[in-house]
């Protein structure tokens, strides 16, 4: 799995819009520690959540498997953009079949366990698909034989009310091992000087 954050807002449009409420213009320091605390405070200690809307961030995610998929869209306060397997399973006609327990080879395409039997029925069902593939059936009736391992990637924009929530519910040890990394991972990601607006809402026993 790999997360690039590719485009993030600056702190400053957040206190920007924070001091617009009360026309405090004159006491920014420009997205310096005096707007960090004054976003901090509006925005997670008074609720008044909706100024964190103002910060979004987009990334590019890759390597995460379908299940994962089906888990991240249903955050609806964030958008996406998913690598189409109708355009994209021609990769899986260039490819010979994988020897059941050749992970390090079928970890291009569907994200392993660690469970053997788990990994070798996956395997199995990437090799019955490509036969399927190279039978002549087309993606969009091919790709009903797809694992649940599969991996796919997609762009994530989302802004930093709905990734708190987001980041409280899959850093949680109840969230599937997966998107707990992930969750992990993005929070990993995000600049540094952002991190504190997320910290609180990180699951520590995770
Ligand atoms: C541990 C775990 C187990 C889960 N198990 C299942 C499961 O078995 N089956 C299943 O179907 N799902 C399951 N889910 C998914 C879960 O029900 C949510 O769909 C998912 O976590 C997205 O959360 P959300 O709705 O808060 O996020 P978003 O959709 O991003 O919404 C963000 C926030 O906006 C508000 N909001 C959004 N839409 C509405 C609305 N229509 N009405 C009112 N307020 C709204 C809410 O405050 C919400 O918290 C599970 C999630 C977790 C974390």
């Amino acid at each position: 799995m790999e997360v690039t954050l590719m485009h993030y807002t600056p702190l400053n449009v957040c206190s920007y819009a924070i001091r617009t409420c009360w026309n405090s213009f004159d006491k920014s320091d420009n997205g310096g520690e005096k707007d960090k605390a004054l976003i901090d405070r509006v925005g997670n200690k008074y609720k008044h959540s909706s100024t964190l809307e103002h910060l979004s961030f987009s990334f590019y995610i890759q390597g995460v498997s379908r299940a994962v998929l089906q888990e991240i869209v249903r955050h609806r306060i964030s958008s996406f953009s998913v690598k189409s397997t109708r355009y994209t399973l021609k990769e899986l006609k260039k490819i010979e079949p994988f020897r059941e327990d050749d992970y390090n080879g079928a970890e291009r395409f569907i994200v392993l366990t660690g469970n053997e039997e788990v990994d070798s029925a996956s395997i199995k069902a990437l090799n019955n698909l490509q036969a399927i593939l190279k039978s002549g059936v087309s993606n969009d009736i091919a790709k009903y034989a797809l694992p649940e391992s599969y991996k796919t990637e997609l762009t994530w924009s989302i802004n930093a009310r709905s990734l708190q929530n987001f980041l409280q519910l899959r850093t949680s040890k109840s969230a599937l091992w997966e998107i707990r990394d992930l969750a992990n991972m993005i929070y990993n990601k995000l600049p540094k000087e952002h991190q504190y607006l997320f910290k609180d809402y990180l699951n520590k026993n995770s």
